[in-house]
């Protein structure tokens, strides 16, 4: 396969479309080198990628589901039989580390292989009448014309984690990717030309999110936005779409606590967290990033942490010397990212481990971060960081750690350390959040169902309940 892996090019019904007015630069954030220009793509677009969707959906859902599940099959060996071309744009655009992004191209394969064979499962219900001699029948249909708006942290999967379930269930698709990493999605959308996706089926189209993403987001041919992305973003696009009543379903941002009790194996904790802060540059939505730990043992698992994130060797995932976590996506992440921290320094707090972003023209880095001494209404307690800062504070209860937890306008994933398994079910049982972890956290798995609750999202995605949001229920009344 040629991915022309560092080319952008709309795929609309069927054919690739250059646009000579590319205007978006792309930028590699581990050494701040140019990758390329990508298109904006404008109103017109959009109207002609959910034209395209509409008109194939018809023919599309006629086909016998097995079918569609196929062309998914052949996707998924498409993905595979490139997965060192495509692991390597992932790496270039956004940063994360070789086997990380090696890992997110076998996920995506399987993720796609996963909704394939959900395409014998999806079963209607028979529903006892209360009227004599009917029967009454449940389906489930495809809602018509999706489209999925994509954030930049997982470029590829995300693709297939919006398309795989859209399509068994005979809906057609329309994909935005983030204008920070559209090459992944571009290769993507040459798999899906490769193997013989009829036209018009899956289309994936560039541009900025205020532009290109309100243009679809906004057309009342849709049938269902699917946004994965932060907060600010999915209430916009909420507001937008419901000016047609449009159905959305949002996987949105996280400001995840774990809870640490005495019982817990400290060195572990320690270890996991490294790993998991370490894996994305802590840009994955599920990360702790609120430790509540019990008073005894919280200076030293302090103390273990600082250690543990100290020793995390920084730097270009595809330099010379291996190192364990690369650079932010962007300039504006680690200058956000530096005025938290600033903040919380002003206000008292203290700053155990790195602290400090890179300084312009080197990458965009910032040193895994460990920050206690937090109080309430600090801003980083409270806003999502999305990056290698975790804060750790003592509380004297389970139940105080469980309220704090509870104390933040997200609710998608949350985490309990302990080999108490009654103070796992209490916590599993009061925390308000979409998942719970117990002894570990990340990643979510595909026949789960990742989905926030409260400022985090609405509806979600995964497994039975992810592939559902796509259809609606149609009910027929029969009486003989
Ligand atoms: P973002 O909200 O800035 O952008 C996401 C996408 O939305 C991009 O494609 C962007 O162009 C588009 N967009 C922005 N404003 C829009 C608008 N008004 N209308 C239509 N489209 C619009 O998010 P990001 O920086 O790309 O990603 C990071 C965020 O994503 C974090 O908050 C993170 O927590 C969240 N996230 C959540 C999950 C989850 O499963 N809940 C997973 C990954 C990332």
């Amino acid at each position: 396969m040629n991915t022309h892996a560092l080319r952008f090019e709309h795929y609309v019904n069927g054919r690739f479309i250059a646009d000579t007015a590319a205007t978006i630069e792309v930028r590699n954030p581990a050494d701040e080198t140019v990758l390329g220009q990508v298109p904006d793509g404008d109103v017109a677009l959009a109207e002609q990628a959910i034209a395209a969707a509409r008109a194939a959906q018809d023919g599309w859902a006629a086909r016998p589901a097995i079918e569609r599940g196929q062309f998914l099959h052949r996707m998924a060996t498409g993905i595979r039989n490139n997965a060192e071309p495509l692991a390597r744009t992932i790496v270039l655009e956004q940063g994360k580390l070789l086997p990380l992004a090696q890992m997110e191209v076998g996920v995506t394969a399987e993720y796609l292989d996963y909704m394939a064979e959900w395409a014998r499962r999806i079963e209607g219900e028979v529903i006892t009448s209360d009227r004599p001699g009917e029967n009454i029948f449940l389906f489930h249909r495809p809602l018509g014309v999706t489209v999925g708006i994509l954030p930049w942290n997982f470029p590829l999967f995300m693709v297939a984690r919006k398309v795989a379930p859209a399509l068994v269930t005979g809906n057609t698709a329309v994909i935005k990717p983030s204008e920070e990493t559209p090459y992944s999605a571009c290769a993507f959308a040459r798999i899906a030309a490769e193997a013989e996706l009829p036209a018009g089926v899956l289309n994936i189209i560039c541009g900025r999110g205020r532009t290109l993403g309100a243009a679809l987001v906004g057309n009342p041919a849709v049938d269902m936005v699917s946004f994965t992305g932060s907060s600010a973003a999915g209430s916009a696009i909420m507001a937008n779409a419901a000016r047609n009543t449009t159905k959305v379903s949002l996987e949105l941002g996280g400001k995840a606590p774990s809870i640490v009790l005495a019982d817990a194996n400290l060195d572990q904790v320690a270890g996991i967290l490294r790993a998991s802060k370490a894996l994305n540059s802590g840009q994955a939505c599920n990360c702790t990033e609120r430790l509540y730990v019990e008073r005894s043992v919280c200076e030293a698992l302090a103390e273990k942490l600082a250690n543990a994130f100290n020793s995390v060797s920084v730097g270009n995932p595809l330099g010379a010397t291996p190192v364990e976590m690369g650079p932010l996506i962007n300039r504006t992440a680690v200058d956000r990212i530096q005025s938290l921290v600033d903040d919380a320094r002003q206000q008292g707090a203290d700053v155990l481990a790195g602290g400090s972003g890179s300084a312009a023209g080197q990458g965009y880095y910032f040193a895994p971060t460990v920050v206690s001494g937090t109080k309430p209404g600090m801003k980083i307690l409270e806003r999502e960081v999305f990056g290698p800062v975790v804060m750790i504070d003592p509380v004297d209860s389970l139940e105080e750690a469980i309220a704090l937890a509870n104390a933040n306008e997200y609710g998608l994933t949350s985490s309990i350390f302990t080999n108490n398994l009654t103070s796992a079910m209490r916590a599993i049982n009061q925390l308000k959040y979409g998942e719970v972890y117990v002894n570990r956290e990340n990643f979510e798995a595909i026949q789960g169902h990742h989905a926030g609750v409260r400022r985090s999202g609405i509806g979600g995605d995964d497994g039975k309940h992810g592939l559902y949001e796509y259809m609606h229920t149609q009910v027929a009344y029969i009486q003989s």
